[in-house]
């Protein structure tokens, strides 16, 4: 199918989807690298909106009344369908975010296994099973399960368009759930097409897996439209307003936020192999990866030596569109201005640039940044402080191993992080301390491709997990039920109960209890 052709289908897709609740109102999606139209969507206002979840519930119902392994195997076509595509769906990534061809195979691949393990694992993790009663109801069978909230709403970012929200939408669908999603207003084709895909793979439930198209207001339409849950990905800022907007109607919210991670080089590290890993952390995508690395500490024995392999191996990264090139435009021209405020600061700061910098020499437009490395960054200077989410690596020089932990520690965000050490004890009492929800050992972002790993941070990087078994309970409420399986000839919770009911049971707790000190 040709590439005009393949665009015609997102975009009748996404107009099957959407379009005849939209108001007439509608906005473009652009190749950043080229600023080629890549489809129009509609802006879903909040009437549009409250449509899409209103349809969503009876579709809920369905879903959940499907059972574990009827959703599993309506799973199994949707992860059957995206595998058979995912050239089509790549070359959509590619031209919608801007990144390589093959960086867009390796996230759709990460979410068809996200998608294969939840549908998996829902029922061990979630099913119905009885627990230990306890002394006081022993008389009691006692019965947990974890049921589907409703409709969940999701809202994504551009970055990982299909990775991200799939970490969402797989283990709130494999709960049960019905799904709303409200993809970035820079990658609603790639939003557009995940839907198109569902109902085109389960046609039987097709509504449980929804698409609304707009910016900011769209996803605030969202947070207000009767959702059951409001799972969040995007920046810090944004996801305090998301909170807000939440809390009218005791919404609850998982948040997936921003970070500032950190790699710790170690004295007894394989310096090459860390210095790869920090190359493709920090600077695969563009640098635009919420996991990336961003900050590295190296300690006094290997720090020149990291710092001529880092430099080595980046100045072999071409930023472009073709075929060979290491990454793409920034998805979003506006985020240039970030990255270079970063870099005008820590230069101004006393920082420097071995490579790259602000300069565009070479560059094949201004929505491009040069791969760069910055030595000599004051901890106070924005590139060390606040996200970047560009091209760029700090590298700072420090005394050990505990030193770095100080500094990587030192910051609001904690969502991941990398420790590189041959020392197994080392490096795991390292990743442990490290303040962060996520750390790898001797690589960078692995976690993220382990499924029954939950990924998600702390402090602002946010709070709640997808993935693994605590994604797919977040996306749920526990249920709790007893059974009284014969009655006492003492019932305790009755006005019947004899006056002195409460003495036997007091020396009773006497004896189990009261002999700890
Ligand atoms: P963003 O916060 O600008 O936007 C995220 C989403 O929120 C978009 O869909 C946007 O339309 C929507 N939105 C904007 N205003 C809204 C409002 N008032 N109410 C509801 N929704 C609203 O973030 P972004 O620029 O798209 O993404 C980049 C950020 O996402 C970075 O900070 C990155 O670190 C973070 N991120 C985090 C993770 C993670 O898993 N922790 C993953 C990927 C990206």
């Amino acid at each position: 199918m040709s590439l005009a052709e393949q665009m015609d289908t997102v975009t009748d897709a996404a107009a099957g989807t959407v379009d005849r609740h939209a108001t007439t109102q509608t906005f473009e999606s652009t190749n950043p690298a080229t600023g080629a139209v890549v489809g129009v969507f509609p802006v879903h206002d909040a009437d549009a909106v409250r449509e899409t979840v209103g349809r969503a519930r009876p579709a809920a119902a369905r879903w959940a009344g499907l059972g574990f392994d009827g959703r599993r195997q309506r799973l199994a076509a949707y992860r059957g369908y995206l595998a058979r595509r995912m050239h089509e769906l790549a070359d959509l990534v590619h031209r919608e975010n801007g990144k390589p061809h093959a960086d867009a195979l390796l996230e759709i691949t990460l979410a068809i296994d996200h998608l294969a393990w939840a549908g998996a694992h829902a029922r061990r993790t979630l099913g119905p099973r009885r627990v230990r009663a306890g002394m006081l109801a022993a008389n009691h069978a006692a019965y947990l399960e974890y049921q589907p909230m409703g409709v969940v709403g999701v809202i994504g970012p551009w970055n990982y368009p299909v990775f991200t929200p799939m970490g969402s939408i797989a283990y709130a669908l494999a709960a049960g759930n019905a799904v709303v999603f409200k993809p970035s207003e820079s990658t609603p084709a790639v939003g557009a097409w995940l839907a198109a895909a569902w109902r085109a793979a389960v046609p039987d439930v097709a509504d449980a897996l929804q698409v609304v198209t707009g910016s900011g207001e769209t996803g605030a339409a969202l947070c207000r439209a009767g959702v059951d849950k409001l799972a969040f990905t995007g920046s810090g800022a944004t996801g305090r307003k998301v909170m807000a907007a939440c809390a009218e109607t005791l919404t609850p919210v998982l948040m997936e936020l921003g970070g500032k991670d950190a790699m710790i080089v170690d004295d007894d590290a394989d310096v090459a192999a860390a210095a790869d890993a920090a190359v493709w952390g920090g600077m695969s995508n563009a640098g635009q990866t919420c996991i990336g690395i961003e900050r590295v500490y190296a300690t006094e024995k290997v720090y020149d030596a990291f710092v001529a392999e880092v430099t080595e191996r980046v100045r072999a990264l071409r930023p472009g569109s073709d075929e060979e090139a290491a990454y793409g435009p920034m998805t979003m021209a506006s985020q240039t201005d970030v990255v270079r405020r970063h870099l005008d600061d820590a230069t101004t700061r006393g920082g420097r640039a071995v490579l790259g910098g602000t300069g565009d020499g070479g560059l094949p437009h201004a929505g491009y940044v040069a791969p760069t490395v910055l030595l000599d960054v004051p901890e106070e200077s924005a590139a060390v402080r606040e996200e970047t989410f560009g091209p760029t690596l700090t590298i700072t020089r420090v005394a050990d191993a505990e030193e770095a932990l100080e500094r990587t520690n030192a910051t609001s965000y904690g969502l991941a992080g990398a420790v590189f050490s041959r020392s197994r004890a080392r490096a795991m009492d390292l990743a442990r301390r490290m303040r962060s929800g996520m750390t790898s050992v001797n690589s960078v972002l692995t976690f993220a491709g382990v499924p029954s790993l939950p990924f998600g941070g702390v402090g602002e990087s946010g709070f709640g997990r997808i993935h693994g078994e605590d994604g797919l309970r977040e996306f749920t409420r526990a249920k709790a039920i007893t059974r009284q399986r014969y009655a006492l000839p003492v019932n305790l919770m009755s006005f019947a109960r004899p006056p002195a009911a409460f003495d036997a049971v007091a020396r009773v707790m006497g004896m189990v209890h009261g002999r700890h000190r």
